[in-house]
């Protein structure tokens, strides 16, 4: 597989390479300038969830990458049911994973990926979350060998829940709680990047989203969703994705240039800077906004560059996306309005996407939003909202039960350096 840095067409890699270094220079993100349709979609969408998504990443990756048949079979080991929740319209939840949120599909094999990668050199992912990435990074690459993880989070602003998610691991995990922001957490990190002798002798990787491993991970389960319908169903279909950083959508978008036939749509909360520029034609980000939807409280997306770059090579048009905001209030109101009708419990991001979906489908279509986190994982809001007492997965219950081990530090490069030279080096 040949990758593009989107900045600077001369730097040019393979999956392997941009795997290991996540950005190109300038800031380039990587992606391939072209795509070549899969021949027999109605029979790829007969095969069972692994062996499926075997044969659609060998496509993308081509001949890279020998273990990656082992990788996809040791990364996807959880469903991604299709469950029905108003006419027409499907749920895909994706949160059935160790950290119930979709991230755990890309952070499993991005882990499973470096790890066969990076041959004898070790290395150290640091990642800043102000929740939901960190614990799926975490739990992904808890027990890799050679692969040391430091989670960097504001102290006392994560949910109890996501702190017990990051910080009871141990082992190759190191949870680091700062007592500062989150914009602090993310200062250390780029700091820790633009270190250069630091990065090299702890051999530094950050798993972002915009790493392409992720992205090429989450094309998977767009077709495991289109498997799961009829193939009348298939023929007229819609997805509506709610979108932070869009690599999500980006995934969609890359099923759909393979040729799974579908239109999309977009969901944002009031951070939509992308709804207004499909609107107005410009790219005006206004400052982020706290959101019941936090995951989505990003104005400058950062895979944004991808869509437009797809949208491009494929001939496709902006203007063919659906796409719609919605405000907090909003979305409590379709959360109630679809839990009243037909008893389906949704999170505030999923309850975006539906709502878009609702808005925008057309009769004859079949809808499928993507469930990104599992209601308990915003139990506050949706029981709240609902007024209703969501039990915890047993999963989740069992990790609320163990002790934390963690590491306080105050905003300051020269200590985290420190921490992580005692501990890494
Ligand atoms: C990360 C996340 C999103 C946004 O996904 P992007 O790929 O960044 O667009 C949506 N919902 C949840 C629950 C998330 O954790």
């Amino acid at each position: 597989m040949q990758l593009f840095n989107l900045k600077d067409k001369s730097e040019q890699v393979s999956f392997c390479e941009a795997v290991k270094r996540g950005i190109g220079r300038e800031q380039g993100l990587f992606f391939m300038d072209k795509i070549e349709p899969i021949a027999d979609i109605d029979g790829l969408l007969k095969l069972p969830l692994v062996e499926r998504s075997c044969r659609v990443l060998r496509h993308l990756i081509g001949s890279e990458l020998t273990e990656l048949e082992d990788i996809v079979s040791s990364a996807f080991t959880f469903k991604a049911p299709l469950v029905k929740a108003d006419d027409d319209i499907y749920a895909l939840e994706l949160f059935h994973g160790p950290t119930l949120a979709f991230k755990d599909f890309g952070a499993r094999f991005m882990a499973r990926v470096l790890g066969a990668v990076r041959g004898d050199s070790r290395l150290t992912i640091l990642t800043a979350t102000s929740g939901d990435t960190g614990a799926a990074v975490a739990a992904a690459f808890y027990g890799q060998p050679g692969i040391n993880v430091v989670v960097l989070y504001p102290k006392g602003m994560i949910s109890p829940l996501q702190e017990k998610l990051i910080a009871t691991l141990g082992g190759n995990i190191h949870a680091v709680e700062v007592d500062g922001t989150f914009d602090e957490c993310q200062d250390l990190v780029k700091r820790a990047f633009d270190d250069l002798p630091f990065r090299a002798q702890v051999g530094l990787n950050s798993a972002n989203s915009i790493n392409i491993s992720r992205l090429l991970a989450q094309v998977c389960y767009y077709f495991e969703a289109a498997a799961q319908l009829t193939s009348r169903q298939r023929e007229h279909l819609m997805f509506a994705v709610p979108c932070g950083n869009f690599g999500n959508i980006t995934a969609g978008l890359i099923a759909k240039a393979l040729g799974l036939k579908a239109r999309f749509a977009i969901g944002c909360n009031v951070n939509d800077t992308v709804p207004r520029y499909l609107a107005s034609g410009l790219w005006d980000p206004h400052p982020t906004i706290s959101t019941l939807s936090n995951a989505m409280d990003i104005s400058r997306p950062n895979n944004w560059p991808r869509v437009e770059a797809l949208v491009k090579m494929q001939g496709w048009s902006l203007q063919d996306f659906a796409a719609g905001m919605l405000t907090d209030d909003a979305t409590r109101k379709t959360m109630r309005t679809l839990y009243a009708k037909t008893g389906y419990v949704l999170e505030p991001h999923a309850a975006i996407a539906y709502q878009v979906l609702k808005d925008n489908l057309k009769p004859g279509e079949t809808g499928i939003f993507l469930g990104t986190a599992h209601p308990a994982k915003f139990k506050a809001t949706v029981d709240e909202t609902l007024g209703i007492t969501l039990p915890l997965p047993p999963a989740l219950a069992q990790r609320a039960q163990l002790s934390e081990s963690k590491t306080e530090l105050q905003p300051d490069y020269a200590a985290l350096k420190a921490f992580m030279i005692e501990q890494l080096v």
